[in-house]
């Protein structure tokens, strides 16, 4: 209700107002009309102060000063005129008209003050400057000057004459600043503007039309009166609480096409009156158009150096932003790509890239939010511990780069290895404590002028770091020819797949207690035309880096799947009743994996049910889309198995997350498993696990009887190894006659 206050009296003001009109003009009746809404406006201002506790009270206090000393002003001219009958020019009403002026321009002076913010508001304050002189160098030639100049008149009465059109002048340069300046403006302040308009309108009209015309001046009243009814509903609107306080949301100074289009008019103003006739023939006119002139060019000139100045600060800023990383503020890689062409120009340079350990990870585990953070952190670390000639940037996801101008190989060592430990303190986030390892990768610009030739030595130091997860490393001729072999393997693991030189094999899995072979694993090899069968582990980590891992492992699925299928064609029930096959994590990544293994199993007329897919602890540790998978995976009816139990993290912990359906306990508790120990223990408690939990267990590379009867003894039922049989491409089923042995 009372945020509608303002609007009821705009409404009864403004009805007042017509009120005022119907009432015969001139009389007593109207004229007091007019006074009780002008009291009425004062009151409200002072009500409207209480009411939503202005918190610049100072300037609506002077607003309400002003409004009553013009009402007291018109009390006095009607006695005069009621009472003693008399109307003396000038008489003592004009004292309080006059005085009426400095308190609204003080009150006015005060709301923009509070609001300006200085440097921005400085180019504001000139275009002012320039609206003001040019439309008050037209009041001057068409008001100030012709009062000024009537010599009808006594001295006196020319001061009072001038007196007005000087106030307004006043008000003309305060509404020019107030509609001019940045920042959005309140609804109050909006109504506190329109008032001051309307009364420079009434006033400036009103002085026209006593200089030029004849016509009744009695209209201008409505102008002054919606005056004094704005002024109220201003400070009655509830957003007159901030008035006169910093503008909450401030846009920059723009120039926008209306600006410039009202600046070059106003500047114009002044030699365009020249060309008007008859102006400019008095020396005063032309003294004060040519002055204002003058003053008005300069002004265009400040303002446009402060508009030059503008745009250069805002190319500065553009260009900040393009060389900065948005996340962290650092440097980014075309920042330092341009430093370090500098600084290779200039002589000696050490580069350091630095990459996280496992930053997919977190992110994968933790999110996206925690992974950020991390990233802001490890940032601030880096600039706190460098001094600022090291440049420090953000090469693009979870890699740094340090541009070292200068440095010796001993200098940059010390940095780098000082920057490590640092890097070594856990990070906190949220509820987490991370501790993050870092690879680093050093060298020199040495017989080198090319940027990328320098980071890409920088490069391959930092992945022989990553890969052997030691201290930071310095780049040396010998890392390239690792890292081609590296690129060879990975260009060659396309054509391999492409001329097929894969094959698979199949290692038993085996009964204990029959012996029997209730599943094999398949288990790829590449068979290399020149260096014969190469393992896995030499080829499947290079295929997972470059993506091949996904085709591959697609066409071990498929190959693994027609082979059970043959297999048990042929051998009937004495075929195994499984096939396990091996998916790595980034197989589970990629969406629609479970898609793909439905559409295998019907393409080659496998069952589900028959199928074991062998996922390890870390890739599944992560969450998310592997899990995921893993899940639509179970769903489909196939049966999930972690690989090399036991040697994760969170083994236990997974099994809660992930639907499981077989352990496989790796092979470094089977070894152990006769002698007493650690080891022996474990695969101990491992077989307890899985009974209790309802899965199957398989034991991994057994090797001797001993562990075989050991591993019996202990609960095992399934068994692996070599004791039963290496991986080969058609492991021997047992004949008919021989499973009758158990
Ligand atoms: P894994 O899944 O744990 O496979 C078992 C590995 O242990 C195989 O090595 C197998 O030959 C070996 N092994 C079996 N019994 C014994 C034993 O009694 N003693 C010893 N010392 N070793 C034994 P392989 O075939 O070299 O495979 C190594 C790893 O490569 C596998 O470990 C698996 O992680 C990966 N891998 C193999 N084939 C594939 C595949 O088709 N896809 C994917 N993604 N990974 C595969
Ligand atoms: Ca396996
Ligand atoms: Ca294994």
């Amino acid at each position: 209700m009372r945020d509608r206050y303002w609007w009821w009296w705009l409404a009864a003001g403004s009805l007042a107002t017509a009120a005022y009109f119907l009432l015969p003009s001139d009389g007593l009746a109207s004229n007091l009309g007019y006074d009780a809404i002008g009291l009425t406006a004062t009151v409200l201002i002072v009500a409207g102060v209480r009411l939503h506790r202005a918190r610049r009270p100072a300037m609506w206090y002077l607003f309400a000063a002003g409004q009553f000393t013009w009402v007291v002003g018109d009390l006095v001219w009607e006695y005069y005129r009621y009472v003693l009958d008399v109307e003396p020019y000038p008489s003592p009403a004009d004292y309080f008209y006059l005085s009426a002026y400095p308190m609204l321009v003080a009150g006015l002076v005060l709301l923009m003050r509070g609001r300006s913010d200085a440097a921005r508001d400085f180019a504001a304050l000139v275009d002012a400057a320039i609206v003001a002189i040019g439309l008050g160098l037209v009041f001057w030639v068409f008001v100030m000057h012709p009062i000024a100049a009537d010599s009808t008149a006594s001295t006196f009465e020319r001061i009072v004459g001038v007196a007005y059109p000087a106030a307004d002048a006043l008000l003309l340069a305060m509404l020019a600043r107030f509609y001019t300046g940045v920042g959005t403006r309140s609804q109050s302040v909006r109504l506190l503007g329109a008032a001051a308009l309307l009364l420079l309108i009434g006033d400036v009209t009103y002085s026209l039309i006593e200089l030029y015309s004849d016509a009744d001046e009695g209209i201008l009243d409505a102008a002054w009166l919606l005056s004094y009814v704005c002024w109220g509903a201003s400070a009655l609107h509830p957003s007159m609480r901030t008035a006169g306080t910093a503008p909450e949301q401030v846009r920059g100074a723009r120039v926008g096409r209306s600006r410039l289009v009202l600046l070059a008019v106003c500047s114009l103003l002044a030699p365009g009156l020249l060309f008007l006739p008859g102006i400019g023939a008095d020396p005063v006119d032309r003294l004060a158009i040519a002055g204002g002139a003058v003053v008005l060019f300069l002004l265009v000139v400040v303002r446009m150096s402060g508009f030059v100045g503008q745009v250069q600060h805002q190319a500065d800023l553009l260009e900040d932003l393009a060389m900065a990383d948005d996340l962290t503020g650092l440097a980014n890689r075309r920042r330092f790509e341009h430093g370090l062409r500098t600084a290779l120009a200039a002589g000696r340079v050490q580069v350091a890239l630095l990459d996280l350990d496992d930053f997919k990870g977190v992110n994968d585990r933790l999110g996206h939010g925690v992974g950020d953070h991390l990233l802001i952190v490890i940032a601030q670390r880096l600039r706190t511990a460098l001094r600022s000639e090291v440049l420090v940037a953000r090469m693009g996801g979870d890699e740094f780069a340090l541009l070292m101008p200068g440095a010796t190989n001993a200098e940059a060592d010390r940095i780098v290895a000082r920057l490590a430990d640092t890097l070594r303190a856990p990070v906190t986030t949220g509820e987490h404590e991370l501790l993050v390892g870092a690879s680093i990768g050093v060298t020199d610009g040495y017989g080198t002028d090319d940027p990328y030739e320098v980071l890409r030595r920088a490069d391959v130091a930092m992945y022989a770091a990553k890969k052997a997860a030691d201290r930071p490393r310095r780049y040396a001729a010998e890392l390239d020819e690792q890292s081609d072999e590296q690129a060879r393997v990975g260009a060659e693991l396309r054509t391999a797949l492409d001329t097929g030189q894969f094959r698979v094999v199949y290692q038993p899995i085996v009964a204990l207690s029959s012996g029997r072979t209730v599943a094999v694993e398949a288990l790829v090899r590449w068979d290399h035309p020149e260096r014969g069968l190469i393992p896995p582990d030499r080829f499947i980590p290079a295929a997972e880096r470059n993506g091949l891992i996904v085709e591959l492992g697609e066409w071990i699925l498929r190959t693994a799947c027609t082979q059970a299928v043959e297999w048990r064609a042929e051998y009937g029930d004495l075929a195994p009743e499984r096939m396990s096959v091996n998916v790595s994590a980034r197989q589970l990544a990629e969406p629609g994996f479970a898609d793909l293994v439905a559409a295998v199993l019907e393409e080659t007329g496998m069952s589900a049910g028959m199928l074991t897919v062998e996922v390890t602890e870390t890739a599944v540790f992560g969450g998310g889309q592997a899990v995921q998978a893993v899940q639509d995976l179970h769903d489909l009816g196939i049966h999930i198995a972690l690989d090399d139990f036991g040697t994760g993290h969170s083994s236990l912990g997974l099994l809660q997350t992930v639907p499981v359906d077989v352990l496989k306990v790796d092979k470094s508790f089977i070894d152990g498993i006769t002698t007493a120990g650690r080891p022996s223990v474990i695969a101990t408690a491992l077989i307890q696990v899985s009974a209790g939990l309802g899965l199957t267990a398989v034991a991994e590379g057994v090797e001797t009887a001993e562990q075989a009867a050991e591993l019996q003894r202990l609960g095992y039922e399934l068994a692996q190894g070599y004791h039963f049989g290496r991986p080969v491409a058609e492991p021997p089923f047992p004949l008919p006659g021989l499973v009758a042995r158990h």
